[in-house]
């Protein structure tokens, strides 16, 4: 289950890290904004500041070129008047007849004047004192060389009081200058005619001379001498060479700036410029300009305001998605951890601690899952149920570190084994469970079982200081023949796993039992099982046990055989399991009672020294009160002492049915039977458990005597095994011993009784009564001959 999407984090991430961009492109953007609106303010109000100061200029050169022309005509007129006064100076002396501008209207000419080329006064129109000015003038045209050439241009001269300026033009004869025409012009007369054009107090009419100083001025409607204080001259502007041009000249004294423009006279060295106050040009704007001051400035204002608030806005969005952020990545950790918690609970609860395997449970789980593809499939999958073979017995004697360190070791070799995809699971105890997908044959599984056994039965070294031996018993049950869900396949994968463990370690058995080499015997035998117990194709062998005190025989055991018409004679190992599955085990059973009694009558009938015969009961046995009520009734039918009578039972025979099995070998042995645990050391059963148990003796499995010289950690088991056996106060019985070494070892250890072939191989009774006739005289190693 999916508790958390981890995406939403990083998307709150970013929108922390957006929330950062937002409040910087919002204050980018206001200050982007006002940039724009006081740009476009400056540059509309710079703008119509220039276009007004354009419009200004142009104006006043419209004006400017009429005034020249005008003042240029009037200039102009003297030439006129020069001439008509030039007869003032005719040798006859006649009185010039000149006559008086003002008789024909021309208001500008104030008075007019002829000298002789000695300056002196030969002609004037009105009376009253010469003006210095004209008098200077008068001289100056005179002094002037070049007059001549320059005969047709009127000289004008400083201007004077009144704004007038006089004019002067030489009068020639000939080549000869004979004297000076002079007349003052009244330009305040002729600048009041533009009263009206500079009406205002910022505009001014400016008559300059040629070096552009200021000669008059008619300045709001006022004509005045030139005021050098109050004007700079245009001196740097005018009288480049231009006729025409513009005026932009800052005052110096009151920093106001003088727009406009100025015209030269054509024949003249006079000009005419109109100027302005720029201060009053501007000032036409300035109530349109403060305007888009104020627009301006409440648009600054907006856009500050809403940039401050969406800022404030963006800010608190980012605490909040911050916020948010810390508190996720506080639950994301608390998440994390819950998870790691929960996977490591799952771990812990579906898999086993030791080896690491999946346990029981999840192997159900995830062979449940794999077995639904099995119904689709047409190969064959196979469960495969292992225990080994002592296990409890090295757990036992050798301790818990070392069975761990075992159960590891067994746990590495079977995934080594398998494939990756293989389920293996540890079932629990010493038990290993496996499914194994997708076999083609049922030749392959076999394969495998064949393969684990062989890897299983590798010395295990190096278990905590020693070399342990085991060996796996494997039950196979295959899907789908043997079961189609996980639990019948392991239960009769666990049946095939009994049914191996019988028939010898280190095997492996098919649930199936037609799957197994010896099937076809099988069925044979079982098809064949009530005839042989009716016509008595059954018979016992005998086999003595040799106490190792005295080494003389103690007792002995029945081991059945069949005597096979076809097969000839047939150990238990082939025939027991069937007999076990098909329940022939009870009248199999109680025949050997019969039989076992029987016989040792006959002995006594025949005089022969009796010694105990054990019997051994198949757990299906227990399972009812039938067996002591057989036992029982056969003793006291054939007269036979209770103790001659033992029984040997395995483990398993606890398993099944325990409390009727613990009741019966009770019951039997309250009638005084001796029971002995067989094949001791490859059960279920630790040692602490045989406390319980109504037993008398331990009868240890032929497996740990085999290799007891070489095999330390069998060699351990076995001794454990005798020592705890007498601390329980059980007598020890070590089966299959086969050498000397054996029984000195044996011996050694403190085993007390011990059955093998090295002092008597199993025997019909005929060869047994020999040796029971031969009991007690015979010398110990002479029982060897038996053998
Ligand atoms: P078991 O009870 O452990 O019997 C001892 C087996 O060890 C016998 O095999 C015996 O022949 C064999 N044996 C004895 N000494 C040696 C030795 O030195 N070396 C080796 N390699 N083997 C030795 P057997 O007779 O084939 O019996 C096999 C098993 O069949 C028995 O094991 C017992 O579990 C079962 N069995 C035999 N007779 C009966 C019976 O009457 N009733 C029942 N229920 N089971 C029986
Ligand atoms: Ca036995
Ligand atoms: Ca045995």
């Amino acid at each position: 289950m999916i508790l958390y999407q981890p995406f939403k984090f990083s998307t709150l991430k970013s929108i922390a890290q957006e929330g950062r961009w937002l409040v910087v492109g919002t204050i980018l953007l206001a200050v982007l904004c006002l940039a724009i609106i006081w740009l476009i303010t400056i540059s509309l109000v710079l703008g119509e500041r220039r276009q007004a100061v354009e419009q200004s200029i142009l104006a006043s050169q419209n004006i400017s070129s009429i005034v020249a022309a005008d003042i240029d005509e009037v200039f102009g007129r003297a030439l006129l008047y020069a001439q008509l006064s030039s007869s003032a100076l005719k040798p006859n002396g006649d009185t010039p007849s000149i006559p008086a501008p003002l008789t024909f209207g021309d208001s500008a000419y104030l008075r007019l004047a002829v000298f002789g080329s000695n300056a002196e006064l030969k002609y004037v129109s009105s009376r009253g004192e010469i003006e210095p000015e004209m008098r200077e003038l008068v001289r100056v045209v005179l002094q002037d060389s070049s007059a001549l050439h320059r005969q047709r241009r009127p000289f004008i001269g400083r201007p004077a009081a009144n704004w007038t300026i006089p004019v002067a033009v030489p009068i020639v004869s000939g080549d000869e200058p004979i004297g000076v025409f002079a007349a003052n012009i009244d330009l305040g007369y002729l600048l009041r005619l533009y009263k009206e054009s500079t009406s205002s107090k910022d505009t001014a009419l400016e008559v300059l001379d040629f070096h552009g100083q200021q000669l008059f001025e008619i300045r709001g409607g006022m004509v005045s001498d030139s005021d050098h204080d109050a004007l700079s001259s245009y001196s740097g502007v005018i009288g480049r060479g231009k006729k025409l041009g513009r005026i932009e000249v800052a005052s110096q004294a009151n920093n106001i700036t003088r727009i406009g423009s100025y015209h030269i006279l054509d024949r003249f060295p006079i000009a005419v410029a109109i100027t302005r106050d720029s201060v009053a040009v501007e000032g036409e704007l300035t109530e349109r300009h403060r305007s888009y001051l104020w627009r301006g400035i409440l648009m600054s204002v907006v856009t500050i305001l809403l940039s401050a608030g969406l800022t404030v806005l963006a800010q608190r969005q980012r605490r909040l998605y911050q916020e948010l952020t810390e508190s996720e990545v506080q639950k994301q950790a608390l998440i994390e951890q819950l998870e790691q918690e929960k996977a490591r609970a799952f771990q812990l609860a579906s898999h086993d601690f030791l080896t690491g395997l999946p346990n029981r449970m999840m192997f159900y789980e995830l062979a449940t899952v794999e077995l639904a593809r099995a119904r689709r499939s047409r190969n064959l999958y196979a469960v495969y149920f292992l225990d080994l073979d002592k296990f409890k017995a090295i757990n036992d004697t050798l301790g818990h570190a070392v069975g761990d360190l075992l159960l590891k070791a067994v746990a590495e070799r079977l995934r080594g084994a398998l494939r990756e995809y293989d389920l293996v699971a540890r079932f629990g105890g010493d038990e290993f469970i496996i499914l194994v997908s997708e076999l083609n044959s049922e030749e392959r599984a076999s394969k495998i079982a064949e393969k684990l056994v062989d890897c299983l039965s590798a010395p295990y070294l190096e278990m905590n200081g020693h070399s342990v031996d085991t060996t796996p018993s494997i039950g196979i049950a295959l899907c789908p023949r043997d079961g189609q869900d996980i639990d019948t396949l392991i239960l009769n994968a666990d049946a095939a796993m009994y049914s191996a463990k019988r028939s010898g370690r280190g095997k492996y058995r098919f649930y199936d039992d037609s799957l197994n080499t010896s099937s076809a015997r099988s069925l044979e035998l079982l098809t064949r099982f009530r005839r042989a117990i009716r016509d008595n194709e059954f018979c016992l062998h005998y086999q003595m046990r040799i106490s190792l005190k005295d080494l003389r025989p103690v007792g002995m055991e029945a081991l059945l055989r069949w005597q096979h018409p076809k097969h000839g004679l047939i150990f238990p190992g082939d025939f027991i399991g069937i007999a076990e599955e098909h329940n022939y085990i009870t009248p199999l059973g109680h025949w050997i009672v019969t039989a076992v009694c029987t016989q040792l009558a006959q002995w006594r009938d025949a005089g022969n020294p009796l010694l105990p015969v054990a019997i051994n009961i198949s757990a299906r046995q227990l399972s009812d009160d039938s067996l002591v009520d057989v036992i029982l009734s056969n003793i006291r039918e054939k007269n036979i002492p209770v103790e001659l009578i033992e029984i040997e039972v395995t483990e398993s025979c606890f398993l099944e049915c325990p409390e009727t099995a613990q009741r019966v070998l009770e019951k039997l042995q309250q009638a005084g039977i001796q029971i002995s645990l067989d094949d001791y050391g490859t059960g279920f059963s630790g040692l602490s458990h045989l406390k319980q148990l109504p037993i008398s003796a331990v009868k240890i499995d032929r497996s740990f005597i085999r290799d007891i010289r070489n095999d330390t950690s069998d060699a351990m088991i076995v001794s454990s095994t005798i020592a705890l056996s007498h601390n329980l106060g059980l007598k020890v019985v070590a089966e299959g011993v086969e050498t000397k070494e054996q029984v000195v070892h044996l011996k050694t250890a403190g085993c007390d009784e011990v059955q093998g072939f090295y002092f008597h191989r199993p025997a019909p009774a005929s060869d047994v009564a020999v040796s029971l006739q031969n009991f007690g005289r015979l010398p110990v190693e002479s029982m060897r001959a038996y053998a």
